[in-house]
């Protein structure tokens, strides 16, 4: 059994998150591979150590000292080190990467520092070995991971070891550091668990799971349990800031289950993401979750015969690719149809885009609907149990929630509303308040 265990920032914050961590990582030998973030924020007015090495970067290039802004990342890192009693090195690396700031280092190499001197540090307090990321997650010339070479790499470097290694970095071709995306460390974790086989990868943070809903729109909502990772798209594609894409693919790739788990609080199961769950007969709920977006405009183009008239969609379509936006929702009847899109994507091409519509289709009319917002319930029940949607609009409609479009992808996985942004928050507490209460 191997558990590749990620901790993120604000699991690293401090000496009193690093005991929690390590009572994480103590309590089950099957985690031997830990991947850290850099340091994140200890209170809400606090600096990420990332963002602090972003800031020095811009000293160094601007010609500004950055000695007060240095101060900060080394007093936070050797406060850790003092406190937990730890012999690393730290003045040593300080000194040498101040060295090579001097010389001219590039941007990535510096922001990598927070993650390195996080790993450095928690191999030290595991007594595991520190296994740097440069010297197994392999870029390729064109910016994109070398998964084969990555895998390979790793498998070899921790066979038979326990590990800590840093997150967010890696190693070009020519051997410089490259950074992957902000919330990069994620990514190394799942890259971890693919390359390793993992049983589970366990994404440790400061929440217990992904919750059902915006907490900014429902207050307390309510954790997951369990979710697919069809779903879990479907969540974030509607709004959810949930985990990112390239975080889930190599894990989902390998059928690998990943756990989103809090630090402050272990012993609650948090969110378990799979490929699918077999027995689920005492999980009752239909929708697993809700999330939103605002600032659409929907496109509805009326014409008889329209659904029957060859390649009459395709010209509708092109006209909106030749535009450069994209069409995201798209409900149909016989005579019309309403295409769903980002209004800020649409700004400056309205009128050119109804005007081609005209010269092209010469529709019966068009029409455009402004400030619409899209709500999407998703739940991987809703296809097996009968008036789930019946549901939905009854809620609605008790509530005064006017719904302007309505659209329901293929997998039935979800269904998604068109309502005016004015009903926003109003649609979204309604259906939480009659699937969760
Ligand atoms: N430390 C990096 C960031 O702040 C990466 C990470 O934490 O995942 O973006």
């Amino acid at each position: 059994m191997l558990k590749v265990a990620k901790f993120g920032g604000s699991s690293m914050a401090d000496e009193k998150q690093f005991a929690k961590v390590r009572q994480i990582v103590q309590s089950d030998p099957a985690r031997r591979v830990v991947v850290v973030s850099a340091a994140g924020k200890r209170d809400r007015k606090d600096h990420k150590l990332t963002d602090l090495l972003y800031l020095c970067y811009a000293h160094l290039q601007y010609g500004v000292s950055c000695d007060s802004v240095f101060q900060m990342i080394s007093d936070r890192y050797t406060g850790i080190r003092d406190a937990l009693g730890l012999k690393t090195d730290i003045e040593g690396e300080l000194s040498a990467l101040r060295e090579k700031m001097d010389d001219g280092i590039s941007q990535d190499e510096l922001v990598s520092r927070g993650e390195y001197f996080s790993a450095k540090l928690m191999a030290d307090y595991l007594g595991f070995d520190f296994l740097d990321a440069k010297l197994w997650l392999k870029f390729k010339y064109d910016g994109s991971i070398d998964t084969d070479a990555s895998y390979e790499a790793l498998q070899k470097l921790a066979q038979g070891r326990s590990v800590v290694i840093p997150g967010f970095y890696g190693v070009t071709p020519d051997g410089h550091i490259r950074t992957l995306t902000r919330g990069g460390s994620d990514i190394t974790g799942a890259l971890a668990a693919a390359a390793l086989d993992a049983d589970v990868y366990e994404n440790w943070t400061d929440v217990s799971g992904i919750l059902m809903v915006d907490p900014r729109i429902v207050e307390n909502p309510l954790p997951i349990e369990h979710i697919t990772y069809s779903e879990l798209r479907e969540l974030s594609f509607a709004g959810a800031q949930v985990l990112h894409e390239a975080t889930v693919f190599p894990v989902r790739e390998k059928g690998i289950p990943l756990n989103i788990r809090n630090t402050n609080e272990p012993d609650h199961p948090g969110t378990l993401i799979m490929e699918h769950f077999d027995d689920e007969a005492d999980d009752e709920r239909i929708i697993t979750g809700i999330a939103g977006k605002k600032n659409y405009s929907i496109v509805t183009v009326a014409k008889t015969g329209l659904s029957s008239t060859v390649g009459a969609y395709r010209r509708l379509f092109e006209i909106f690719e030749n535009h450069e936006v994209s069409v995201e929702y798209a409900p149909s009847g016989i005579d019309s149809i309403s295409l769903v899109v980002q209004a800020s994507r649409v700004e400056k091409s309205i009128y050119a885009i109804l005007g081609e519509i005209q010269k092209v289709l010469k529709p019966d009319s068009i029409h455009v609907t402004e400030n619409i917002s899209i709500v999407a319930a998703v739940g991987r029940r809703m296809v097996t149990t009968p008036g789930s949607s019946g549901k939905i609009f009854a809620a609605l409609g008790k509530n005064g929630v006017n719904i302007r479009m309505i659209s329901q992808g293929p997998e039935e996985l979800n269904i998604i509303v068109g309502v005016d942004t004015k009903d926003f928050s109003t649609a979204i507490q309604v259906l939480y308040n009659s699937f969760v209460k």
